[in-house]
């Protein structure tokens, strides 16, 4: 029988990012200024995040398509230097570590996936989660939700689930997930609903 679990996105919401950290971090190492750099990027990433493209061949294309003048180590890891732990999420969820099964249910690739969940804390509060490179589709799709409520074992209508962008809250919505449309803005929001939520369970 499904418990009542929380699902959460991970990019802005448990931790935030900001990508002109790395383009700025590019383009000293390449003859391309920050402000375009990225757009080098944008018809890897789709096929990267969905398992179509390995670690290995996406900093191989990155650092020929920028001229990157560095090792694939170095690559690496200025892909990787955009995140920033959620403080206020880290507390909430903190709180509630071992009252209900957490998980992720994510749009990354391998070389971010690894970098997070081994740096930021707040990922020590989860059992699982769902990854779009190794599920090989993607949010807002309804597939990536349904192959997680099947590996999971969750009744959408007894799963929280937290993301930042509206088209994913849609689909879950639409399949029945109780969703919080989630900003950092709006924490205190988070806290109160999932409180009720959480009591309405009988998870006191
Ligand atoms: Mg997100």
């Amino acid at each position: 029988m499904p418990q009542p679990v929380l699902l959460s996105d991970i990019g802005k919401v448990l931790i935030d990012f900001d990508f002109s950290i790395a383009a700025r971090r590019l383009a000293e190492h390449c003859d391309h200024p920050a402000e375009t750099v990225l757009t080098l990027f944008d018809d890897i990433k789709g096929p990267y995040e969905v398992g179509d493209m390995d670690d290995v061949e996406f900093v191989r294309q990155g650092m020929v398509r920028t001229g990157f003048r560095g090792s694939p180590a170095e690559f690496a890891v200025i892909w990787c230097e955009i995140f920033a732990q959620n403080e206020p999420m880290h507390a909430t969820l903190g709180a509630l570590a071992g009252r209900l099964p957490m998980h992720l249910l994510s749009n990354t690739n391998e070389l971010h996936k690894g970098y997070f969940l081994r740096e930021f804390a707040i990922f020590q509060h989860f059992q699982g989660g769902v990854y779009s490179h190794t599920a090989r589709c993607a949010k807002p799709g309804d597939e990536i939700f349904l192959k997680t409520a099947e590996q999971l074992d969750l009744d959408p209508a007894r799963t929280f689930y937290i993301d930042d962008l509206e088209a994913n809250i849609a689909t879950a919505a639409r399949l029945g997930f109780r969703t919080f449309h989630y900003s950092f803005e709006k924490h205190s929001q988070l806290q109160a609903e999932l409180d009720e939520w959480l009591a309405a369970q009988g998870i006191g």
